[in-house]
C-alpha cells in the first residue's frame, strides 16, 4: 500500500491517503505533548511502542467483538487503518481515580472505585477539550443517541477486556480515554490509538507510574517506563 497526500499532522502522529479511498497510513511520531499544547518533547522510540501497542490491544479486541479501525501493521511506526470520520469526543473511561477527576472533585489520586465511570469531552482544542454531557451532545448534534448509548457499550466492553488483560500483566489500569470513528454505512468502530500516551497503567505491586504522566508530571525514567510496559504486553501477547 503506498502512502499518499498528508491528510492530517496531529501532536503525536501523522495520517496519509492511500490509493484506496476507505484506507489511512497512520504514522507514529515520538512527539509528545501535554497541557493541550502547552509543554512538548520528545519520547524517544515512543511511536514504535505506541504503534505495536496499540495494534496488539486492538487485535485483541476485535477478537472479542469489539470493531476497530485496524487492518495491517506496515511497520514499526506505520498502520494501515479503515478511514472513518471520528465522532468529536474524548471517551475516558476511570477505574481509579487520577488527573482531572482528582482535580476536579478533590478525590485523591488511587481512589478505587466500585463501579467504572464514563464521561465524556469535547474534542476542541481551542476550547481545550472541556467535559461535556449527553444532552450536550445532542444539542450540537455531534452524535445521535443511539451513537452515544453504542459508544458507551464498547468503551465499558473495552475497559472489561483491558483491565484484565493489563491485570494478568501486573499492571493495573486506571483510566484511559478512547475515540470513535464512524464508517461510510454508519458504523461506530473504535478508532485512534491506545497506548502509555492515552492510558495511565500502574505497577500492581508498586504503583509505579508506566504512562505519559512520567512526561507530564516530569517524573524521569519516561523511555525506560514505555519500553517496561511493552515489554509486559509482550510477554503476555505471545
Ligand atoms: N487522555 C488522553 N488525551 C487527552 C486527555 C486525556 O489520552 O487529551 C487520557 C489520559 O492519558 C488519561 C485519561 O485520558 O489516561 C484521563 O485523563 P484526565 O481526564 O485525568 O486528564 P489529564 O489529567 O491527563 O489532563
Amino acid at each position: 500500500m503506498q502512502k499518499g497526500n498528508l491528510l492530517y499532522e496531529g501532536k503525536a502522529k501523522k495520517v496519509y491517503e492511500t490509493d484506496d479511498p476507505a484506507l489511512l497510513i497512520v504514522e507514529y511520531k515520538d512527539d509528545a505533548t501535554a497541557f493541550n499544547g502547552q509543554k512538548k518533547g520528545t519520547i524517544c522510540g515512543k511511536g514504535v511502542i505506541n504503534n505495536q501497542m496499540s495494534n496488539r490491544l486492538m487485535q485483541r479486541l476485535a477478537r472479542a467483538d469489539v470493531p476497530t479501525h485496524f487492518v495491517q501493521e506496515l511497520s514499526e511506526r506505520e498502520t494501515l487503518v479503515k478511514r472513518v470520520e471520528i465522532v468529536p469526543l474524548e471517551v475516558i473511561v476511570r477505574n481509579i481515580a487520577a488527573g482531572s477527576f482528582s482535580k476536579r472533585y478533590g478525590i485523591p489520586e488511587g481512589t478505587s472505585f466500585d463501579a467504572p465511570t464514563v464521561e465524556f469531552s469535547y474534542k476542541n482544542d481551542a476550547l481545550g477539550d472541556p467535559l461535556i454531557n449527553t444532552t450536550h451532545v445532542l444539542a450540537m448534534r455531534l452524535a445521535t443517541a443511539e451513537e452515544i448509548e453504542t459508544i458507551e457499550r464498547y468503551a465499558l466492553r473495552v475497559n472489561a477486556l483491558l483491565r484484565d488483560f493489563w491485570a494478568d500483566c501486573g499492571v493495573k489500569l486506571v483510566d484511559f480515554k478512547l475515540e470513535f470513528g464512524r464508517l461510510p454505512d454508519g458504523t461506530i468502530i473504535l478508532a485512534d490509538e491506545i497506548s502509555p500516551d492515552t492510558c495511565r497503567l500502574w505497577d500492581s505491586a508498586t504503583g509505579e507510574k508506566l504512562d505519559k504522566d512520567r512526561f507530564r508530571r516530569d517524573l524521569g525514567g519516561v523511555e525506560d517506563a514505555y519500553a517496561e510496559i511493552m515489554r509486559r504486553l509482550r510477554e503476555h501477547d505471545d
